[in-house]
């Protein structure tokens, strides 16, 4: 059964391929050793993402690359007949969950009612919870032939969390990793390296992006190709990691100026009347 999932995955992976050039580069991972020559594509049947995405007010100026962003990410999901599962928490002070391990075709598009910039960065209690959350579900639990994906995306650090402290929120992250959970950090205007690394996430798979509309858009291509590349990798080893090729970097050094205070977020009388 789970070769003929395999065969299915694969076959409609290879369609997704042909219609989707942006995609031509995505090349099958290599035969794990040990396995008589047979190369084996994908080792997960199925891929659970959970988007964990700053609304902070610092993201209001890119909030309409962000709708589109996301909104071509869930296309491409469904190009590819990558069979995906979409959790989407929104985060700013608070965490709202938009979409709960929704089938990717049934994800209802972002909008800007969903997706309006205010407030501060709770970036901690938006992964502590969703993350312990998704963890808990039997479903997720059980399921061999599952690859958890979680995609962190922010633009500035943390300055609000309430409920989770950072050496907590490592620990969750560092125990799912154990598990074969792949974490995706995309940061802007932050060290997005030393960010990663300090939430115990593995530093491959962090990358800083320019806060730019193009960039931003960028972002959610590589998510989609952080995802197969996730799916491909065999259970203990690790990715590629081409899916950065797909972001665009931003390789200017760090500014040696002093950190300036934490972003509160635009003015809440520029976001009235926003949609
Ligand atoms: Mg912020």
């Amino acid at each position: 059964m789970k070769t003929v999932k395999h065969f299915l995955l694969a076959l409609g992976l290879g369609m997704g391929l042909c219609g989707a050039s942006a995609f031509a580069d995505v090349a099958p991972a290599p035969a794990p050793e040990g396995n008589d020559g047979k190369v084996e594509k994908i080792t997960a049947s199925r891929a659970e993402v959970l988007m964990v995405l700053d609304k902070s007010g610092s993201m209001y100026d890119m909030t309409n690359d962000t709708i589109g962003g996301f909104n071509s990410m869930i296309q491409k999901y469904r190009d590819m007949k990558l069979p995906v599962r979409v959790t989407t928490v929104l985060f700013n002070d608070k965490s709202k969950v938009l979409h709960d391990r929704q089938d990717i075709n049934t994800v209802r598009e972002l909008t800007g009612d969903d997706y309006t910039a205010s407030g501060t960065t709770a970036l901690l209690d938006a992964l502590g919870q969703s993350i312990t959350r998704l963890s808990e579900v039997p479903d997720v639990k059980e399921g061999k032939d599952t690859q958890v994906v979680v995609v962190i995306i922010t633009d500035g650090q943390e300055n609000s969390s309430k409920e989770y402290k950072k050496s907590t929120v490592k620990n969750i992250i560092e125990d799912m990793q154990k598990k074969g959970w792949k974490f995706m950090f995309l940061g802007a205007n932050i060290d997005a390296v030393s960010e990663a690394g300090s939430l115990g996430i593995d530093t491959n798979n962090a990358v800083k992006y320019r806060n730019t509309g193009s960039a931003v858009r960028s972002n959610y291509d590589a998510v989609v190709n952080f995802t197969v590349e996730a799916m491909e990798a065999p259970a203990s080893g690790s990715m590629k990691g081409s899916w950065k090729d797909s972001v665009e970097k931003d390789d200017t050094p760090e500014s040696t100026a002093p950190e300036s205070a934490p972003k509160t977020g635009a003015p809440e009388k520029s976001l009235r009347g926003v949609k």
